[in-house]
Order: C-alpha cells, then sequence, then structure tokens
C-alpha cells in the first residue's frame, strides 16, 4: 500500500510513463520527482504508467497506475528514461498501448510523446524516432510549462515548434541531431524528494531525498562529473531533517556522489537518533573515515558498499579515480572492526588498455581483501558514454569480457562472490550509448522481433555501413556462438 500518493483532478492530465516495471520506477527518485511537479503545478495533473512485469502477460496493459485510463486517450505523454536498455521499454509501452511508436507514424489523435530523465545528460538521440521532444537534464522546474505549452498549441506540429523555441527542449523532428545543453534546476527547487512511499520495491518503504546533486570529481568514464551542470550542489543537513517524515523509519539520501557531503557522518548520525535506517547510494572508499564507517555500523548497516571501478591500481589511475588500495583495506578493515559482515565492491571489466595483467592483480588484491571481511564483486562492462572524456573508446567485445569474467571468476572461486551483469547486454547498451536516431530505430526492429540478443545483433548488422566501428563489434560478436 502506498502513502504519500498526491491526489489530484485537473483540466491537463498527463501520463506519466516509466519504460521499466513498477518497482525500478518507483525506487528512481527523479520519476518521483516529475510527479511532484506536475501534481503540485496549477491545472496539471498526473496519472503513472508503468511497463508491466511480464510483457506475456500485461494485465491491463498500458493504462494509469490510478484510475486505469489507456495510455492512449492522454494528450500528453511524458516518459522518464534512465539509461539506454530502457529505449526498448518505451517502444514496447507504446505498443502496449496501441499508439504508433514511431513519431512520424502517429496523427493528431494520437498522444504528444516527451521524454527525459538521466539519459539526457549523456545520449539521448536513440529516442529520437519515438518522441515528439525531449527535455534535457534536470527537468523539475519547467515540465509543467513544457506540459501546458503542448496542451495550449492547436496542432502538434505547433507544440513541436513552441517547444523548439524554449531553453533545454530537443525536437528531433526540427533540430535533427543538434543537442541543446542541459537545464539546470534553480537552487530553490533542491533537495528532490520523492512523496510516495511503497512496500512494492527492494527499497521498501524507504523515503527518497537528495542529499547533493552532481558531482565535484572528474571520474573520465562518468557523465555526471563535475563538468555536468556545475558540479557538485549540497542540500543542508537541517532542510535534510525537516522534510523527511518522522514516522518514516526508512530513509534514502540520494545524489551522485552522496559520501562527498561534509556534514554526512552527522546526517546519519541525526537520523540513527531518530531511529531511521539509512541507504546512501554512493560511497567513494576515500571518504570512509573510521567516524563515518562507524556511524554507518551504528544505524544498522551490516555490510559497506563502494566502488573499486577497475582491476588494477593502475586503470583505476586512468579513470582518474582517488580510489586506491590503501583506501579499500582501510575501508574493508574498518567495516570489520565497526561489526560489520561483508564489504561489496563494484568494478568494471573491458576498460580500455585492460589486459589479463590487470584481472590478476584484481584477483591478487581482492583475496587479501577476502581474508578482512567476506567480499562480494558486482562486475559491469564497461560502455562509454557521450559527455565524459571516454567518449568514442570501444567496446571490449563479448569474448574478451566473458574471457575476463571466467579468469576473475577462476581465480577467487571459493574466495569472494562475483556477480556480473551480461556482456551480451552490455553490448546493446554500448551501441546505443554511442548511437543515434538509426541505433533507435533498430530497437524497434529488435523489438518487434522478440526482442532477445540475438534481435538485436540481427538489427544492428543491417546499421548503416558507415557505422564501421560498431559493424565491427557486430562481427566479433556474430563470430561468437550465441
Ligand atoms: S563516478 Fe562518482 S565520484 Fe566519479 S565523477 Fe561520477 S559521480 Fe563523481
Amino acid at each position: 500500500m502506498e502513502t504519500g500518493r498526491i491526489e489530484k483532478q485537473a483540466p491537463l492530465a498527463v501520463a506519466l510513463a516509466y519504460p521499466s516495471p513498477y518497482p525500478v520506477a518507483m525506487s528512481s527518485l527523479g520519476f518521483q520527482r516529475i510527479y511532484r511537479a506536475l501534481q503540485e503545478a496549477p491545472g496539471v495533473m498526473c496519472e503513472r504508467v508503468f511497463l508491466p512485469d511480464d510483457l506475456r502477460d500485461p494485465g491491463p496493459g498500458a493504462t494509469t497506475y490510478e484510475s486505469g485510463r489507456p495510455l492512449a486517450a492522454h494528450r500528453v505523454v511524458a516518459v522518464s528514461v534512465a539509461y539506454e536498455l530502457e529505449v526498448a521499454g518505451l517502444a514496447q509501452l507504446l505498443l502496449l498501448a496501441g499508439v504508433p511508436p514511431l513519431a512520424e507514424e502517429r496523427r493528431e489523435s494520437h498522444p504528444f510523446v516527451l521524454a527525459g530523465g538521466p539519459l539526457t545528460f549523456s545520449n539521448p538521440l536513440p529516442l529520437s524516432p519515438f518522441v515528439d521532444a525531449v527535455v534535457m537534464g534536470e527537468a523539475e522546474g519547467m515540465i509543467a510549462d513544457v506540459c501546458r505549452v503542448i496542451d495550449d498549441a492547436p496542432t502538434k506540429a505547433a507544440a513541436r515548434a513552441a517547444l523548439a523555441a524554449m531553453p533545454h527542449v530537443f525536437v528531433p523532428e526540427l533540430h535533427g541531431s543538434e543537442l541543446p545543453d542541459s537545464a539546470k534546476a534553480d537552487a530553490s527547487l533542491l533537495p528532490a524528494w520523492g512523496p510516495i512511499r511503497t512496500p512494492d520495491t527492494a527499497l521498501s518503504g524507504m523515503f527518497l531525498i537528495e542529499a547533493e546533486r552532481g558531482c565535484s570529481r572528474r571520474c573520465t568514464y562518468c557523465v555526471m562529473r563535475r563538468s555536468t551542470n556545475g558540479g557538485m550542489r549540497l542540500v543542508p543537513p537541517e532542510v535534510i531533517l525537516e522534510r523527511v517524515p518522522r514516522d518514516a523509519d526508512k530513509v534514502g539520501l540520494v545524489g551522485a556522489a552522496v559520501s562527498d557531503h561534509p556534514k554526512i557522518v552527522e546526517l546519519v548520525e541525526s537520523f540513527t537518533a531518530r531511529g531511521a535506517s539509512v541507504g546512501l547510494s554512493s560511497l567513494r572508499p576515500d571518504r570512509l573515515s573510521d567516524a563515518f564507517v562507524g556511524a554507518l555500523a551504528r544505524n544498522g548497516a551490516r555490510a559497506l558498499t563502494t566502488a573499486m571501478d577497475g582491476a588494477s591500481e593502475r586503470l583505476r589511475g586512468t579513470l582518474e579515480r582517488k580510489a586506491k588500495e590503501t583506501h579499500l583495506v582501510r575501508a574493508a578493515e574498518r567495516a570489520k572492526a565497526h561489526g560489520m559482515t561483508r564489504l561489496k565492491l563494484y568494478l568494471m571489466v573491458g576498460l580500455p588498455t585492460e589486459t589479463g595483467e590487470d584481472i590478476d592483480e584484481c584477483v591478487r588484491f581482492t583475496t587479501e581483501l577476502s581474508r578482512i571481511l567476506p567480499l562480494s564483486l558486482g562486475i559491469a562492462p564497461f560502455c562509454a558514454k557521450r559527455n565524459t572524456p571516454m567518449d568514442g573508446a570501444g567496446f571490449a567485445g563479448v569474448d574478451v569480457v566473458d574471457d575476463r569474467l571466467d579468469r576473475l571468476r577462476r581465480g577467487l572461486r571459493g574466495r569472494v562472490e562475483v556477480r556480473a551483469t551480461s556482456a551480451k547486454w552490455a553490448w546493446v547498451e554500448y551501441v546505443l550509448a554511442q548511437g543515434a536516431a538509426a541505433e533507435g530505430r533498430a530497437v524497434l526492429e529488435a523489438v518487434r522481433d522478440g526482442a532477445s540478443f540475438a534481435s538485436y545483433k540481427r538489427a544492428f548488422a543491417r546499421l548503416p555501413a558507415s557505422r564501421e566501428r560498431r559493424r565491427l563489434r557486430v562481427v566479433e560478436v556474430e563470430d561468437r556462438p550465441a
């Protein structure tokens, strides 16, 4: 049962859609922030639409969660897209709704499809075939105005023309592949916080609130590095403490680099004193002081989760990470000293210049760490993103990533728990991260072909010949049995 839902009726009803199922959507602070922005805007209301858990058994289909109204019956559909693989979810949601997924095939009677979300900070071009417009960057200060402009326009073409004249709005039909810069929300709109608490997510009942926005660091692979939207903006602790309801017994402190908040230890201690457990979205190893780890342990944390990012000290140096082996060793020792029972580390494999020696160093070092505290590794293949210094770096190849993962698993068997996301799907993510409208259309072909990895391979193989590097990658993947 949800708490905090905002009940409202207003003349302009927006369908606020998320191209993944409910538990993912409702764990997104950005989605909840836009929900609140629309529900608080005069004359505007929204109802939520989620991708069904199981597309083979979609239940009521693409209808609103609140009243069951069809998505197709709305004049405006606003969709929040977090990352590349959710482009398929948007196509699936529109197909399920009976709305032509391609903007060029929609008529006046169909909804105007507006996108936004974290993907806009790197590369929203693969969304181009599906959307009428995209709000770039931090949309909370402008989403209601954008929806009103669409609603007031006599035709969709007029709406697109009006939006193209607004700052931070990308209209693919009129802008081609020229992206406007990202919106930066006014300081008065911070912090974002989610009004709805729900037991039906992995965060079960957690109240989500932003402790800071952006980052002051410059990790070379990261879209949220300090050059994005002016770096880090801090939320004062007293503002956070006042905003979190007294009855919230779980609080999620969200931000790109929450552990860099200078008052983070005091914040955790304050919530402990209130009897609320705290979850933090990002802990940098060089920030894990004894006081901080102790505060987390007293708050109830049994595991300490942080990132080592690259397999070796040399690779971490190429990423401009501040994390060193000494930080990770100290973090493990402090976690143990404060009674925690596990260390969890995130790691990327398939980084440019990575070799088997880097993987062997990782085996050696994480074996050492596991002697201090039981260790889990969460591994993701590296995908170069636009709007980062590593933009344009190639994908290592599905075969290479799988070989590296095998090498890690063999070296760590019985000592370290290793979990990895799929190299194949990382390659799909990579093609879209580096792609444009043609890759977006290929997603639709893949979705119509069953949305399996094999259907993506076939669809990407049909991309124009000029996309040479990507084609090479297709060949590399094709050469191996699926
Ligand atoms: S990876 Fe984290 S610490 Fe590095 S730039 Fe991105 S948000 Fe900042």
